[in-house]
């Protein structure tokens, strides 16, 4: 450690994103705290990303029960670095709506590590899950666009921040019950006449993934473009 960071370390002692407790070492979450984050991290369905990959195919992938034997869908690869629960909840939120910007790193590497499977397959550009602009004026940023930011500064993939628009503003999905969920976003987004996503190999990235239909319907639209292949990348999945 130099000198300099010495000083800095004496005089802001590295706190924990977390819980706010002074830490030896600047790792952005303390050992605690990150021991309660349940992460998916074993028997992870290859193609889904559900932790209930059990069965294996010819390939040597493991596959849940639901995508065993069946043809890929919309997505080519799902991935989650965590199980959203009521702590790990506190951490997207706090992103999301309490100006806690600076979780984005954080939050984004631990996405990275989720996300192997997916960069070794390959990916062109990375695109964020859009918000309506009005959203965007009062909010002041999209925490899918900060986490795409900081994915592409670990993988040096390009961003495509304007690709993807959401064309109307929409009900929060969390006051929806199930069948209204896909309604309520239905044709919410649209594609921009300068994308150019076309036979490139995108990512989608979002906060949480609960029941999926924001990601299914960002998923049809981009579709739309004739991408080779779709993948999507979240913090927290509901499970
Ligand atoms: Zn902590
Ligand atoms: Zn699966």
């Amino acid at each position: 450690m130099s000198i300099l960071s010495r000083l800095i370390d004496l005089i802001l002692p590295p706190r924990c994103a977390v819980c706010g407790k002074v830490m030896n070492e600047d790792k952005g979450i303390c050992d605690e705290c990150i021991s309660q984050i349940d992460f998916i991290n074993h028997d992870i369905c290859y193609r889904c990303g559900n932790p209930h990959g059990n069965i294996v195919d010819k390939k040597g992938h493991k596959l849940c029960p639901g995508c065993a034997g069946k043809r890929r869908g919309l997505f080519r690869l799902s991935r989650s670095a965590y199980s959203y629960d009521d702590f790990s909840k506190k951490l997207v939120l706090d992103l999301k709506f309490n100006d806690k910007t600076d979780l984005a790193p954080l939050l984004a590497k631990m996405m990275y590590v989720a996300g192997q499977d997916i960069f070794a397959a390959g990916v062109d550009v990375i695109v964020p899950v859009p918000l309506h602009y009005t959203r965007f004026l009062k909010r002041k940023y999209n925490q899918s666009a900060l986490l795409a930011k900081e994915l592409s500064k670990l993988t040096k993939i390009p961003v495509s921040y304007n690709s993807l628009i959401k064309k109307r503003i929409t009900k929060p999905q969390v006051e929806c019950s199930g069948i209204e969920r896909i309604k309520n976003l239905k044709n919410a987004f649209e594609l921009t006449p300068s994308q150019k996503l076309s036979g490139k190999r995108v990512l989608l990235i979002d906060d949480v993934l609960t029941t999926g239909s924001t990601l299914a319907e960002c998923g049809r639209t981009i579709k739309k473009s004739k991408p080779r292949s779709i993948d999507t990348l979240t913090i927290a999945r509901a499970l």
